[in-house]
């Protein structure tokens, strides 16, 4: 049975993949429906089944891109809100390997808010779409399929409200959208079909994040800080972003164990022993508006269903399901939102056929991943404790990269090159072009020079 895009399409988890997902079905079926695990406020507030959004949180600026393709007003109402949109390049004090990368202007703009005020505007705007249902406080159970097994024609939920019910959902594509815990794999075993291959990369990370009061009348309250270690010497990073209210989100934590601790005193000295001064300043004044909240990240890792030579139709797994990265590097929303844009592109394609989707589509988001798998996993095999499939060559492209981080302390171009990379606009070539490594090279003859002149002038 050829199946086209203009029936039901169910989408399991109601997060940032989601949310997205949902929107993009409703261009190219005639009913979308989110079934979502938790009760879900009306509000932007985090919830049980996203711990990850009390912490900091960026939206790069090609995740900014793709989403306000989808929600046009989107910058808008965010700024309106409070939350910085902006040319982050223009606000950033970022300390990484002994320096403060130089600024610049990127004429990008990516978003700071809080994760749960951004989601609250995506999810307002999906729903917003007359043919888009939630039903929250809905468990997905398992799959269901027709007798051959060959197509999932839908899944089952349970109702958890307070008289509990089972019900079966059916649907013509089915979008595994539940994050990091995803039961798909033992969904497809249980029916049959082979489990993805993992790739796992341990790295070990701890967040403790904090609220506190921004002073309105503090210039440094539109700047955003960042500290990033110089590995392997170096374990931890720092992070304070302005966001909605009249707040600061500072994160505070390291790799390998080398985590903050949750006690405010513990938490103000781990802050000042960052070798940046400024959020130990900043935080040392401020008023908390929050607990400590602590969360830990033991793994990179990415579920490879574009390896799978047997996959049921009318089912595929996007996000977080497919892969999670160290979330130091700011990339498991933007990714979402290029997987969902190719999704959107292939739809369109193939005009709404759905048969043989799952293989062309786990192929082009299998590519979309590569990238920021690359960066993030290549930069967390700097830590010695990493453990985990190594790219070949990854230490050489490392020294290089390191290379890299310093140059951006002096040359703006260089800076921009990298942030372009960082913030998935470029892809990590266009740090290796004969140009941009003889940059690279001169800016770090530039800076050693500077270091041996202040040496000789504090000798
Ligand atoms: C500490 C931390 C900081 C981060 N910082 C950034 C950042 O700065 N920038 C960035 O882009 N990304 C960041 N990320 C990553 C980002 O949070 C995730 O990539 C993003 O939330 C993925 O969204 P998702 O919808 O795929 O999964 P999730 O957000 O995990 O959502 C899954 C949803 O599915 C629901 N669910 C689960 N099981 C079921 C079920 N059986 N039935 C129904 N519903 C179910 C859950 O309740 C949840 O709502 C960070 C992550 C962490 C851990």
């Amino acid at each position: 049975m050829d199946t086209s895009s203009t029936g039901h399409a169910l989408v399991l988890g109601a997060s940032m993949a989601g949310l997205l997902t949902a929107r993009v079905l409703s261009k190219h079926f005639d009913h979308v429906t989110i079934v979502e695990r938790d009760p879900v406020p009306d509000q932007p507030e985090a919830r049980k089944g996203q711990p990850q959004t009390r912490h900091l949180h960026g939206l790069l600026a090609s995740g900014l891109e793709i989403m306000t393709r989808y929600y046009p007003d989107l910058p808008e109402a965010l700024a309106a809100g409070g939350a910085l949109v902006s040319d982050m390049t223009a606000n950033m004090c970022w300390y990484t390997y002994g320096g403060y990368r130089r600024r610049f202007t990127m004429g990008r703009e990516a978003a700071l808010m809080s994760r749960p005020f951004l989601e609250h505007l995506i999810r307002q705007r999906t729903l917003a779409r007359n043919n888009v249902t939630l039903l929250e406080h809905c468990a997905t159970r398992g799959l269901v399929t027709g007798d051959d097994r060959r197509r999932v024609t839908g899944a089952r939920v349970e109702h958890r409200g307070a008289q509990p019910m089972e019900a079966t959902l059916d649907a013509d594509l089915v979008v595994d959208c539940t994050g990091r815990g995803s039961q798909t794999p033992q969904w497809l075993f249980a029916l049959g079909y082979p489990a993805p291959a993992q790739s796992e990369v341990k790295v070990n990370v701890g967040y403790a994040t904090r609220l506190y009061r921004r002073d309105p009348d503090d210039p440094r309250g539109q700047d955003w800080l960042l500290y990033t270690p110089e590995a392997p010497g170096e374990s931890r990073f720092g992070g304070m972003f302005p966001i909605e209210g009249g707040r600061w989100i500072v994160s505070l934590g390291g790799w390998a164990g080398d985590h903050a601790p949750t006690d405010e005193q513990g938490f103000l000295e781990y802050a000042r022993g960052l070798p940046m001064p400024e959020i130990y300043a900043l935080i040392s004044r401020a008023e908390p508006l929050s607990d400590i909240i602590p969360h830990k990240f033991p793994s990179s890792l990415r579920r490879h269903y574009e390896r799978l030579t047997r996959f049921p139709e009318g089912y595929l797994v996007l996000g977080d399901a497919v892969c999670s990265f160290n979330p130091t590097y700011g990339q498991g929303m933007t990714s979402a939102a290029m997987q969902v844009a190719a999704l959107d592109e292939l739809l369109t394609l193939r005009a709404g056929r759905l048969d043989g989707l799952a293989p062309v589509f786990f192929k082009q988001a299998a590519q979309v991943i590569d990238t920021p798998w690359q960066l993030a996993v290549g930069e967390d095999f700097r830590f010695p404790d990493t453990t985990g499939p190594k790219p070949p060559g990854v230490d050489l492209l490392n020294r290089y990269v390191a290379a890299v981080h310093r140059a951006t302390l002096v040359d703006p171009v260089v800076g921009a090159a990298f942030i372009q990379v960082m913030n998935l606009l470029a892809p990590p070539s266009s740090l290796l072009t004969p140009g941009m490594l003889l940059r690279v090279w001169r800016a770090n003859r530039q800076r050693s020079r500077l270091l041996m002149r202040e040496a000789e002038l504090a000798a």
